[in-house]
């Protein structure tokens, strides 16, 4: 029998023409697609075999339902050791806020052949298409990626210096938390010239971006809630979208990552909940 292998892919944050020649390449190699919410559609559509299998998985549903790790990982290892080519599809880069890890481990116990396409991640998507430069000269010499989807991820030393650097952060999974991490931030002293840029659904038709001074934000816009995905800027590069944003807000509230569901053309769904 041919033998299997997994490709891990980042798919971009969304526009689909961000996914790089590798990824498009293996994607028409494909037998089986795994595929995470986050991934463009169009993408999947454009570039996938016609008899493809695609398996949506991680969170499909408006009930947030989210098909197991240890479902995943058995997908990618039987699919494999069927001697099939599949491709898990991740969306932005492998390597960031993803379980990538628990992916590799799986396929080296069960010694399934794989490599690592990397992808554009959302910070780096969504700087672009609002006009941020992160690191530009004069405001920063670094960036931070982090995480505040929950509060005991970072404790309050950490908090104090990450509002006291000139570094700038970029916070995924955490709009749900943001008036939290403000407040914080303003309490442990951060200084007026700091800015706060939320970007929703970067790089899609679909794209918003808000801006507000740190210290402003809970005033202009405490309890806000904002469209999944969202990624937040936060430093003095974050100010220069008033200058340089060049994509116009989109004034549609729909949704660019709709659920993948059974109705959708050329699509099979198995061990992930269907919606
Ligand atoms: N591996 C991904 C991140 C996965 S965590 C990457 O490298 O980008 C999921 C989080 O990423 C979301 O909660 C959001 O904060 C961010 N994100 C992903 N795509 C995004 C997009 N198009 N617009 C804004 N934020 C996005």
């Amino acid at each position: 029998m041919k033998k299997g292998k997994v490709i891990l892919v980042g798919a971009g944050p969304g526009d689909p023409e961000l996914l790089t020649l590798k990824a498009v390449r293996w994607l028409q190699r494909a037998d089986v697609v795994i595929v995470d919410r986050l991934v463009s559609r169009e993408a999947l559509q454009e570039y996938t075999r016609e008899d493809v299998l695609i398996v949506p998985v991680g969170k499909q549903c408006s009930d947030e339902a989210s098909t197991p790790q240890s479902v995943i990982n058995n997908l990618l290892v039987e699919h494999a050791q069927q001697g099939r080519l599949v491709v898990r599809l991740k969306g932005g880069d492998v390597s960031l806020f993803s379980n990538v890890l628990d992916e590799l481990k799986t396929l080296t116990d069960h010694q399934v052949e794989y490599e690592i396409v990397p992808g554009v991640t959302a910070a780096l998507g969504a700087a672009a298409y609002a006009g941020i430069p992160l690191t530009a000269r004069g405001y920063s010499t670094a960036v931070r990626m982090l995480t505040y989807y929950k509060r005991d991820l970072v404790n309050a030393d950490y908090l104090q210096d990450l509002a006291r650097t000139d570094d700038t952060l970029v916070f995924y999974m955490s709009s749900g938390n943001l008036d939290a991490l403000v407040e914080r931030l303003v309490g442990h002293g951060i200084t007026d010239d700091k800015w706060i840029a939320i970007v929703e659904q970067a790089t899609t038709p679909q794209q918003r971006v808000h801006h507000y001074p740190v210290k402003e934000y809970l005033t202009a816009a405490a309890g806000s809630s904002y469209a999944s995905p969202t990624l937040v800027i936060i430093g003095k590069v974050a100010a220069l979208h008033a200058s340089f944003g060049w994509m116009p807000n989109s004034r549609s509230n729909e949704h660019y990552f709709t659920p993948l569901s059974v109705a959708s053309t050329n699509l099979f769904i198995k061990n992930s909940p269907i919606c």
